[in-house]
Order: structure tokens, then sequence, then C-alpha cells
């Protein structure tokens, strides 16, 4: 006999857990199913060598919402964050170097080494930008308005979200129109004149980004990474305990806590649909499970064009979906360590820098080039480096002695003009390696071991379709009222019954919860 639920949640990422978590606490019979051996997507820890746990994918976390860590009661799951302190390290190729830290004096310090105006002015940025991020943050657990609005209640939602810049000044309004439009390397020319700290904060600009610092539209991805925070302080970001994993676990756990069942290397071949409506879903076993509510927390493209009969769909909606532009230009190395870095202008390990994210970012035109690279096809000759060591904060997560080294890097384009990832990866990796002993010259010395994930082994590990770690470009045109298209941002598809609750639907990617939070809130309403 089939099995029958009231909701059947399609991958175990974290949104999807999210949303059966809620769904589980409103009462309703919930089944998660992963096609993974564990759950959690692209937030995991997997034990890649005897005694490592790595954090294959994402590694930092700050955009979890606090509203679904408080309400599905996380940290009793043990969900724990270690705030990382300094912030950023960035050597230069002249010797000199730059920390952020968590206190606000040091850091006005280490900026006045390379501007005395830039350090005053450092405080008045934050600020700022902390007021701009207040209003996109209250827009994160919204879900979006109707677009174009046609009724009288539409357009009231519409007022309601522009009441949300109540408050800003007429300079603060202009500056948020310009986030959302800009590129970082304008936002930051508007602030500073130190290239050293231009760069170092467009970092967060171009992560997982199809743009360079002067692409329009990365100020507002630099403003989405400021948008979380830990433990009430703004902007920081933090070390899971145990790996990002640990943040699905814990969300699984409340899920479960609640009801939930969850299942496993238990992938979904196909989602049934009849009459319009769905029906619940065929496992690849050929198991059939019956529900009245499907929400799926894979991407959009594999959840319309590869788990739907397309003819269930319109036709309009199927091509919308084929453009929904999904090409990744992230690669993450995951490197196994018997020693640290010893970097040439910051000698001695450990230090403070190794607790940092460490950049290899020397100026904007460095960062740019390497985006003309990608933006042709070629992985980047030298590429935009991130370097993390959570053992630094949790020594646990390898043999003693050993330290786990992840390096989130841009750009590598899913896409090459000449060759292919197979042939190009480990080459690539011995080029990162090379480029970083530029700086820290004992770094290939010391990695006994590692996993090189280029956005074709992303998208064929995680099932993340061109390995777009956000399940899809961010950009101003597929985002809010257009995630994933204009239309069907308001988290239900059209085929009654089913619903997107992962990374492709409002407010995107990231390990946020959000669209999973708001998804279940919509099926809740549609009882
Ligand atoms: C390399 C990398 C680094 C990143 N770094 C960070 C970071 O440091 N901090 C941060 O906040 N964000 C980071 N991100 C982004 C963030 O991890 C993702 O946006 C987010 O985790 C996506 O969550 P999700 O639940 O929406 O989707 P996913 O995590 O993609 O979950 C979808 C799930 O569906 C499953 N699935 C797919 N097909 C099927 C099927 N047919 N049947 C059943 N299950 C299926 C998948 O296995 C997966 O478990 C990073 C992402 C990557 C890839």
């Amino acid at each position: 006999m089939t099995a029958r639920y009231d909701a059947v949640i399609v991958g175990g990422g974290h949104n999807g857990l999210v949303t059966a978590a809620y769904l589980a606490r409103a009462g309703r019979k919930v089944l998660v199913l992963e096609k993974r051996e564990m759950v959690g997507g692209c937030a995991v820890t997997e034990e890649i060598w005897p005694g490592c746990r790595v954090s294959t994918a994402s590694y930092l976390t700050s955009l979890l919402q606090e509203k679904v860590i408080q309400d599905l009661e996380l940290e009793k799951f043990g969900y724990a964050v270690d705030a990382k302190d300094p912030a950023f390290f960035s050597p230069f190729p002249d010797g000199r170097h730059l920390f952020m830290w968590q206190d606000a004096q040091r850091t006005h310090d280490e900026i006045a080494k390379f501007s005395r105006k830039d350090a005053e002015r450092f405080g008045e940025y934050e600020a700022h930008l902390e007021k701009l991020a207040l209003v996109a943050e209250s827009m994160l657990l919204l879900t979006p308005p109707e677009f174009p609005p046609h009724s009288l209640s539409d357009f009231a939602d519409w007022m309601k979200i522009t009441a949300k810049m109540r408050g800003l000044s007429k300079r603060e309004v202009v500056s948020l129109v310009k986030v959302f439009t800009q590129s970082a390397a304008d936002f930051l020319d508007d602030w500073f004149e130190s290239e050293q700290v231009k760069v170092t904060l467009a970092t967060d600009g171009v992560i997982g980004a199809n743009g360079g610092p002067r692409s329009a539209g990365t100020a507002y991805i630099l403003l989405h990474h400021c948008m979380g925070g830990l433990a009430g302080k703004r902007g920081l970001w933090g070390f899971v305990r145990g790996g990002m994993g640990a943040v699905s676990e814990a969300i699984a756990a409340s899920a479960r806590s609640r009801g939930a069942e969850i299942r496993t290397q238990a992938p979904v071949q196909q989602i049934l649909v009849k009459d319009g409506r769905v029906q619940g879903v065929v496992l690849e076993s050929g198991e059939e499970v019956a529900a009245n509510v499907v929400a799926s927390g894979v991407d959009p493209k594999i959840t319309f064009l590869k788990l739907m009969d397309e003819r269930s769909l319109p036709g309009d909606f199927v091509a919308g979906i084929r453009r929904f532009r999904t090409e990744g230009t992230s690669c993450k190395i995951n490197l196994l360590l018997n020693g640290l870095p010893e970097f040439t202008c910051y000698p001695g390990a450990p230090g403070p820098h190794h607790k940092a994210t460490m950049h290899i970012c020397p100026d904007m035109d460095y960062v740019e080039r390497a985006w003309d690279d990608a933006k042709y096809g070629r992985p980047s000759h030298s590429p935009l480096l991130e370097m993390t060591v959570p053992t630094m904060y949790d020594p646990s997560l390898a043999p003693e002695g050993k330290h786990i080294m992840g390096i989130f890097l841009q750009y590598a384009p899913y896409t090459l003009r000449n060759g292919s990832w197979d042939a190009l990866r480990e080459p690539f990796a011995d080029r990162v390696l090379e480029v970083i002993s530029g700086y820290a010259p004992n770094m290939k010395s010391i990695v006994e071991a590692r996993q090189v994930l280029t956005p074709l082994d992303l998208e064929r590990r995680f099932a993340i379709t061109g390995g777009n770690i956000f399940h899809g470009e961010m950009s101003l045109d597929q985002m809010f009222v257009m995630r994933p298209m204009a239309g069907s941002a308001r988290y239900r598809m059209p085929v009654k019954g089913l619903y997107l609750c992962g990374s492709g639907a409002h407010p995107g990617g990231g390990v946020m919860g959000a669209p999973g939070h708001n998804a279940a809130r919509e099926i809740l309403k549609d009882r």
C-alpha cells in the first residue's frame, strides 16, 4: 500500500529541513526524502579523511535567521557557534597586512596604517551599512508581494514594503537604491580611499557572484553578507561547532522531535501530478509516497525540468525556469594540513591571522582580472582566495597536530571554453597553492591531502545545477519578486499543492533557513 503523508519534502538540505520542522510543529505528518546518505545538502560535515570532519561546502555561519534558531530551539539540539575574531586578515605584496577585528578600536588602528581618513570613516560606514542591512533584512522573512500588483491588497502589500524605509534619511534611501544596483567597487569608492581597505571589503561582494567587483549588482551581494549576525551582533560570522553539518543535524533533530520522518538515501525520481494537483512522489526505487503537499528544497532547474513532466507545467513557466541563470563560478578546496601557513608579512604560527578569514586579494584590479578570465571561460590565473582554518576554533575536527583548511575561491567558471574540469581540476589546485606560496612559502609542504571541488564537482556531489552555490544567481533580475521568476515568487508553484522551499526561492542562498521558513508559513496558510 502507498504510504500517505500530509506533506513530502523533496531534499533534506537545511531549508527543506526547516520547512519540515515548522510543518511538524503545526501537527502535520511530514516526510523528508534526501538523496544523499546524510541530510544537510550544502551544509554538511563529512569525514573525507579518517578522523577529519570537514565542512565540505559551506563553512561559515551568520545568515541563519534568529527567529528560526529560536522557533526550532536549535541550541537545545546542539547548535553552537564560535564567532570569528579577527574577522579578516589580508596580506599584501608590499609586505604590509590588514586585520579587521571585532573590537572597533583595533580595527580603526589597523585601517589607519593605510589611511587615517578611512579609519575615521569606518565606524560611520559600518553604522550606515547596518541601517541598510536592517531594511533589507526585514524583507527576508516576508513573502514577496504579488508582482506585477493587480488587486488593491497587492498595492497595500507594496505600500507596506515601502513603509520599511520610514526612518531612513534621504541619503540613506538613495544609498539603498544604489546598493541594489551598483558595483561593490563603486559603492566602496564613495566611502574609502585606501585600495587595501576597499578590496578587503569588496571580497564579500563577489562571493558566489557572476561578476567582478566592478560589475553592477555586486554591492548587493556585499550587503547580503552583512545581513546576519551572531548573538545579536550584526555582521559577525562564525564557525559552527562540529562543522556546518551540525546546523542541519540540529534542524533535523528539532523536526524529528515533533514527529517528522527523515529518510536518507531516498532519491526522488518524479513529482506526481494529476489534473493540475500534486499527488505525491515516486522514488528512484519505484516506491510511491502520496501527499497533498509536495515542497521541493531542490534547485528550481532540477525540480521543474528533471523531477517533473514538463507537460504538467505552463509553457511560459518552463521557459522561465530554463532561462533562470545557474552558472557557478566558485570552487572549494579542502585541505588536511600538518602545520599552518607561515606568512612572510606576519611570521609565526599559530597566530591570530589563522583564526580569521585570510584573503589573497592584493587590489581591485587583481580581482577584476580574475573575473575577466572567468568571463571568457577560463579559470582565473590568479584567483581571489578566502582561507579558513576551523580547527583553530574546534581542534576536535582533525587528529591531534593536524589542521583543516577550507579555501573558497573565485573564479572557476562552470562552462570552460577549452578543456574540461576533469582534466583541469588538479592543475588548477596546484596553481592555487602556488599563489598562496607567494605569501606563505611553506604552504605546499604542509598539505597532506586535498579535495578539490570545482563547479562541476559541486554539481555532481551536492546536486546544484551549474555548481551555483545559491541555486541560481543572486542578481537583481533573479531576486525578491523575481525569484525564481515573476509571478511565482510566493512559494506556490503553478501546480496546486506544489511549493518551492529552497534557495531558489526568496530570499535566496546562504545557510539562512529563510526560504524554508517562509514556504512553511505559506503551506500552513493554504490548509
Ligand atoms: C562551496 C560552497 C560554499 C558555501 N559557503 C557558504 C558559507 O560559508 N555560508 C553560507 O551561509 N552559505 C554558503 N554557501 C551557500 C549555502 O550553503 C547554500 O545556499 C545553502 O546551503 C543551500 O541550502 P538549501 O537547503 O536551499 O539547498 P541544498 O543545500 O542544495 O539542499 C538540497 C537538497 O536536495 C537534495 N536532493 C537533490 N536532488 C534530490 C532528489 N532527486 N531527491 C532527494 N533529494 C534530492 C540534495 O542532496 C540536498 O541535500 C556555500 C555553498 C557552497 C556550495
